[in-house]
């Protein structure tokens, strides 16, 4: 894994890395593409040439989009069979269809707001000092 390459920021102006991260941008310029497919990272930024090899979100946006959009699906889902009690097919026809978009969605929103936190905060594997 190569270091981060974040001593250049004098000559990129902050980057809001929320929104950059939402619009699947890279989190250096804000300009260039993020995303090389759905959810593959591309290996650099197309306008400022940033290496994207530092770029490792790991399982995190997994599990924000089980905790976030499973408690809306389960409370959805509970809500409506204790307020409406429809048959169990009405379940499965409306909670896997919007359980699939809603994660869809949410994976690559959240996966790129993680990677553009991570190149702002530095974020890195811990590693031991190389001796020299
Ligand atoms: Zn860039």
């Amino acid at each position: 894994m190569t270091q981060p390459q974040h001593d250049d920021q004098a000559l990129w102006p902050p980057v809001e890395p929320i929104s950059a991260g939402l619009r699947g941008c890279c989190p250096r310029c804000g300009e260039g593409r993020l995303f090389s497919g759905f959810l593959t990272v591309a290996p650099r930024c197309g306008t400022c040439r940033l290496d994207y090899s530092f770029a490792d979100a790991g399982d995190g946006p997994a599990v924000f989009v089980i905790l976030i959009i499973g408690f809306i699906v389960v409370a959805l889902a509970l809500w409506m069979e204790v307020a409406i009690n429809p048959p169990l097919w009405v379940h499965f026809l409306m909670w896997i269809p919007l359980t699939l978009a809603l994660g869809l969605t949410a994976l690559r929103l959240i996966k790129g707001i993680l990677i553009t936190l991570q190149y702002r905060n530095k974020a890195a594997e811990g590693r031991l000092e190389q001796p020299r």
